[in-house]
């Protein structure tokens, strides 16, 4: 256990994990700085406050080593590459993530910690880590999700509340900053190029990913269609007798969990002799019931059954779920059309989930598009379009790829960034709909040239929906 008493830990960024690692940190007697690199309005009203309990702040001064400093606390967003670490690097001084810190500190003050099975991926941790909670609560486990989403891991480990089992997203920075961590059991989801500017090559961002694995104790579940992630299994070190378990939308081989007519199926956690199969619940059960859905659905049975969970309380948990807003949220119906916010849809591996998911589709699509390229989705998904509308600053990168794998689909080129643009888009997309089409927000793309964020753009389209419903 580390003695906190008088250590000088420098915690970097003043963020949503900066703060409160830094009052944790002082609360457990570190003599704590917090440096920034910013120096706004926002950053000296929150040092402010962190100055009054007695923690020194550094303004605009995010990349110079302090002085003494034994260990570094990181937002989990900041660079490895950043001057920072390199100069920690050279002091020998190690760098933690704020999940390195929870999980360090998960038995303090003698309490014993709650296993954490843990979930990662390209796409669908939220979505996953709320089915797990849910299916875990349905076994009268006291659980939360937690990470990414919901309660923080810092909360989750030292708040009033005591847990048996955590579900825990982690991001693939969060999962680069966290070297000691070992789950219970863990999935990757799938894996795709994203954040690719940040970790520096798809290699790198594999492997952050694959450090989820590492140490697992009972099991190491990826997803049998997508190589990568059974290689990361391939490549862990983990505990002996640590299982490998795949998920499948098809049939299951033995170690594995998939679909059987219509009814998900689990042949890894049957007991020996018994039977080889066991029912756990149908795909009706899941919503929404779209193939990458069922995915996740998997994995958080796969991972709940690895914790000892009963098949029933697999079916109540996934029951129970309901997803999130602008994950596939059915806005309404007009005139036989149905419109489709998937907001969340934030990069091209997601909006391919996504447009898998419809028969014919007015696909609203653009935004920021982060590096990528738009090939592969728009000629995987060009005999399901009726026709597009497109929004925001790369859109033409969109068109472009349009222009050479479905040249005969009618795209609407909306050359706009406002947010108002949304209705018009939503207005083009309703001419363009014919009865039985699904309208879908799947832009792609990341929001942030016309909205602060997903959530807003989602809520845009959805009030652009209800204005032509009114209409
Ligand atoms: P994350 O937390 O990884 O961003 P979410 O559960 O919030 O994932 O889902 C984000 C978006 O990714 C959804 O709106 C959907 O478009 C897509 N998605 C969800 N699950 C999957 C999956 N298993 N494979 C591919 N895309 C997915």
């Amino acid at each position: 256990m580390t003695d906190w008493q008088g250590k000088n830990v420098t915690v970097a960024g003043l963020g949503v994990s900066g703060v409160p690692a830094a009052k944790v940190l002082h609360g457990l007697g570190a003599r704590v700085t917090v440096v920034n690199d910013g120096d706004d309005e926002r950053a000296r009203a929150q040092a402010e406050k962190l100055q009054a309990l007695g923690i020194a702040v550094r303004l605009g001064d995010g990349d110079s080593l302090p002085d003494g400093t034994e260990l570094i606390v990181t937002a989990p967003g900041w660079k490895p590459d950043k001057a920072l670490f390199r100069a920690a690097e050279k002091a020998d001084v190690p760098v933690w993530g704020d999940v390195e810190l929870a999980w360090r500190l998960r038995d303090h003050g003698g309490r014993t910690p709650a296993p954490w099975l843990a979930v990662t991926g390209t796409n669908g941790k939220t979505t996953t880590v709320q089915m797990l909670a849910s299916i875990l609560k349905a076994a009268g486990l006291r659980t939360a999700a937690v990470g990414n989403i919901g309660v923080s891991l810092l909360d989750a480990v030292l708040g009033e509340e005591t847990y048996d089992v955590l579900a825990v997203e982690l991001s693939s920075y969060q999962l680069h900053w966290a070297p000691s961590l070992r789950a219970h059991s863990a999935a990757v989801l799938n894996l795709a190029p994203d954040h690719l500017d940040w970790h520096g090559s798809m290699e790198a961002y594999a492997a952050d990913k694959g450090r989820i694995y590492e140490g697992n104790r009972i099991a190491c579940v990826y997803n049998a269609a997508d190589k990568a992630t059974e290689d990361l299994v391939r490549e862990a070190d983990v505990e002996e007798g640590c299982r490998a378990i795949g998920f499948t939308l098809g049939t299951p081989a033995p170690s594995q969990l998939g679909v059987v007519d219509g009814i998900l199926v689990d042949r890894a956690f049957v007991p020996n002799r018994q039977k080889n199969a066991q029912e756990l619940a149908e795909v009706a059960d899941i919503r929404p019931p779209a193939p990458h859905n069922i995915a996740n659905a998997l994995a958080a049975a796969a991972l709940a059954r690895a914790y000892g969970v009963p098949a029933a309380a697999v079916r109540e948990g996934l029951r129970a779920f309901t997803p999130d807003a602008h994950r596939i949220a059915h806005v309404a119906d007009l005139d036989g059309v149905a419109y489709v916010d998937d907001s969340k849809a934030t990069n091209t591996h997601a909006a391919q989930a996504s447009l898998a998911s419809y028969e014919s589709i007015v696909w609203i699509a653009g935004g920021l598009a982060k590096g990528a390229t738009f090939d592969e989705l728009v000629a995987g998904a060009a005999g399901r379009l009726r026709g597009v509308v497109l929004i925001g600053a790369d859109r033409g990168l969109i068109r472009d790829a349009l222009a050479r794998h479905a040249p005969e689909v009618p795209v609407v080129d909306l050359d706009r960034t406002d947010t108002g643009a949304m209705l018009q888009a939503v207005q083009e997309a309703k001419r363009l709909a014919r009865a039985g089409d699904t309208v879908l927000l799947a832009p792609a793309c990341a929001s942030m040239d016309m909205f602060v964020n997903y959530n807003q753009r989602g809520d845009a389209f959805a009030a652009a929906v209800r204005e032509l419903a009114a209409r």
